[in-house]
């Protein structure tokens, strides 16, 4: 019999591909009250017969049967997160309490979407899972840091308490193909401007670094995390270690989409993290995952998904 398996935050970005992986073994339920996910995405996973659709807020009580999770109902973009900073709060620490508890209930395995956002502007390099992180408590961008951070206490909490099966990821910048025109992120917002011919606009001087993960990379990561043995709980960094400035991005972006695009520098955003880069040791020895797809090849099926659209 097919596994009946809840994906919250289904009609999001990684959420959809995540839907579309497991659709080709299981039944798959998706949870999503559309605060940054997209009506679109649910259409295409609706034509699935295995797929079905809740409309609901994950800070509400949630009761279904099911045999395992996938807890990724949060915004992502900083842009998203940051609009409502009290309900991102209330997502992270509600879905969380609320999907436990349904996962007691069922029995389930339950596997949480953490976030390199846990190191905060990380003092060491890479950053492997055993740092705690620099996260200004009190800043813009620690509904969300905090948030993630609460949310994995919780899960260890629910297991030492209960003994519930968990899986935390953290998930380092992942991009690809259905991400919102709007959502604000680096990558489909230099997509989008290069291809139209607007400027590139970089907050502050461009020499911040990210590590950039094709969603497909991700996604295997994160279900190879799920069927995984009990022991291993994570937290696991999941992404790419090959690092880059934002400026290179940009640089790289313009080349690829063959834009006549400038690059305009405007103020650094408010605790913008300077460097960022996984170390990838545990994925690779617990989980035998590694990265498949190169960034150049990422980006031009990313700018062949927008150019389409
Ligand atoms: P996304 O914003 O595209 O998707 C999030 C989904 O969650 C959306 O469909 C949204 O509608 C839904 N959602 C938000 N609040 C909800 C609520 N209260 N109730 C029900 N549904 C709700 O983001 P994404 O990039 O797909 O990220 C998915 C998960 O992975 C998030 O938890 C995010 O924190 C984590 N993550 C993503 C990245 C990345 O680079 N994409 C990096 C680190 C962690
Ligand atoms: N950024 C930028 N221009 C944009 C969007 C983002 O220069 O249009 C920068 C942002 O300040 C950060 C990096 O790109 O330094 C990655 O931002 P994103 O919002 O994609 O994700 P983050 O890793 O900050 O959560």
């Amino acid at each position: 019999m097919k596994k009946k398996i809840l994906v919250a935050g289904g009609a999001g970005f990684i959420g959809f591909h995540l839907c579309q992986s497991l659709l080709k073994n299981n039944k798959v339920i998706c949870l999503d009250n559309y605060f940054t996910g997209s009506k679109k995405n649910i259409e295409i996973l609706s034509k699935n017969k295995n797929f079905s659709f809740i409309k609901q807020n994950v800070q509400k009580k949630i009761t279904l049967k099911c045999d395992e999770i996938y807890n990724l109902a949060c915004p992502a973009s900083p842009k998203k997160y940051q609009k409502n900073p009290l309900d991102t709060i209330k997502t992270n620490i509600f879905g969380s309490i609320n999907l436990l508890e349904l996962a007691k209930k069922n029995n389930a395995k339950i596997f949480q979407a953490s976030t390199s956002e846990v190191y905060g502007d990380p003092l060491i390099h890479p950053q492997d899972e055993s740092y705690r992180g620099n996260v200004n408590i009190i800043g813009v961008r620690a509904c969300y840091d905090e948030g993630k951070r609460l949310a994995e206490s919780i899960f260890f909490d629910y297991y030492r308490t209960h003994k519930i099966n968990i899986k935390i990821a953290r998930i380092f910048n992942t991009y690809g193909p259905n991400m919102n025109n709007d959502d604000g992120r680096v990558v489909s917002n230099f997509i989008l401007s290069a291809l139209k011919g607007n400027p590139l606009i970089i907050h502050g001087n461009g020499k911040q670094t990210r590590s950039f993960c094709y969603v497909s990379d991700t996604v295997r990561g994160l279900v190879k995390l799920m069927n995984s043995k009990m022991a291993i709980q994570g937290p696991i960094n999941i992404g790419s270690d090959n690092e880059i400035t934002i400026y290179n991005l940009a640089k790289k972006i313009i080349k690829l989409t063959n834009s006549k695009s400038k690059i305009v520098n405007v103020e650094k955003a408010e605790d913008d993290p300077i460097k960022r880069k996984p170390n990838l040791y545990l994925a690779k020895k617990l989980l035998n995952w590694n990265r498949q797809v190169k960034l150049e090849n990422g980006l031009q099926k990313t700018i062949d998904y927008f150019k389409n659209k």
